[in-house]
């Protein structure tokens, strides 16, 4: 596995590469992003991960400063999963000069959820990702579920610019309490990591209820939200939507079978933890 750090390196690495599969991290790589390499490499081309931490995805207040930055053990994770190439620039590569040129999603579907409570976030992430599919030209490209709204922003973004990628979704890896793996479960406390797991419960049990269709979904959401506080989380939302679209489903649409998907955000103490259930 060879690792580069600048556009220059990873062009003459990549010379004579026709189809890659690419894998986008921001490192302090867990299993989650493994199984996402193990499932680029088990499509037989090369496979490209790239390590950068994006400060154009961070609001302000936000832990860019403190997000862990682990190369030199992601590296050492990347090789037996099967990744040929690690692209890991430096802000300044990325970045020579300030991107005023930047990918706006449409408000549809980047301003609500994640995009309501981080307002600039998907904007920050489609230029990134623009950038980084432009620099490696990959064949595939794989993106996780847990970052559910992330990946139908990505989607709609590749369709609509007509990009060459084909975009390969990878199941949510999962502790064994069920809490999906993240780099930002490093931040929580003995205690807080035992809680942790009930966000994923309580969009479980949303999902289950919201799908039977008999009590008002307003009323589901806002008790799932309630339990949460009672639990000394402060949510930012807990809701069911259409899969397709990430609005919110019409009470005939959730009888008739439509494809939904329950997604959370909320701290725990000064973490913020997302997850997701398609149901
Ligand atoms: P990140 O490093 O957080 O930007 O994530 C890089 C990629 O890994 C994204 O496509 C994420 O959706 C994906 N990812 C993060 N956590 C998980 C997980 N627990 N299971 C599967 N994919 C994940």
């Amino acid at each position: 596995m060879q690792v580069v750090h600048t556009l220059a390196e990873l062009r003459a690495a990549l010379a004579g590469q026709s189809r890659t599969t690419f894998v986008p991290t921001m490192g302090n790589l867990h299993e989650g992003h493994l199984a996402l390499v193990r499932e680029a490499a088990r499509r037989g081309a090369p496979v490209v991960a790239s390590i950068f931490v994006n400060r154009l995805q961070f609001l302000p207040h936000e832990d860019f400063d403190r997000y862990p930055r682990t190369l030199a053990r992601d590296c050492e994770l990347l090789a037996p999963a099967g990744c040929d190439l690690v692209f890991a620039p430096a802000e300044d590569e990325l970045y020579p000069e300030p991107q005023t040129y930047k990918v706006q999603p449409p408000a549809a579907l980047a301003d609500l959820l994640e995009g309501e409570f981080r307002p600039g976030f998907f904007t920050g992430v489609c230029t990134v990702v623009m950038k980084l599919l432009h620099c490696v030209q990959p064949a595939v490209a794989v993106f996780g579920q847990k970052d559910y709204q992330q990946l139908k922003v990505i989607e709609a973004m590749v369709r609509q610019f007509a990009l060459p990628v084909q975009i390969v979704p990878g199941a949510t890896v999962r502790a064994a309490d069920g809490l999906a793996l993240s780099s930002r479960n490093g931040y929580l406390s003995a205690e807080e990591r035992a809680e942790a797991p009930t966000l994923q419960r309580v969009l479980a049990a949303l999902a289950a209820a919201g799908r039977d269709g008999l009590r008002p979904l307003a009323d589901l959401e806002a008790a799932a939200q309630a339990e949460l506080r009672q639990r000394g989380w402060q949510p930012d939302y807990l809701t069911l939507r259409r899969r397709r679209d990430l609005l919110a489903p019409g009470d005939d649409e959730r009888a008739a079978g439509e494809p939904l998907v329950a997604l959370g955000a909320a701290r725990l103490g000064s973490t913020r933890l997302i997850d997701n259930l398609e149901c």
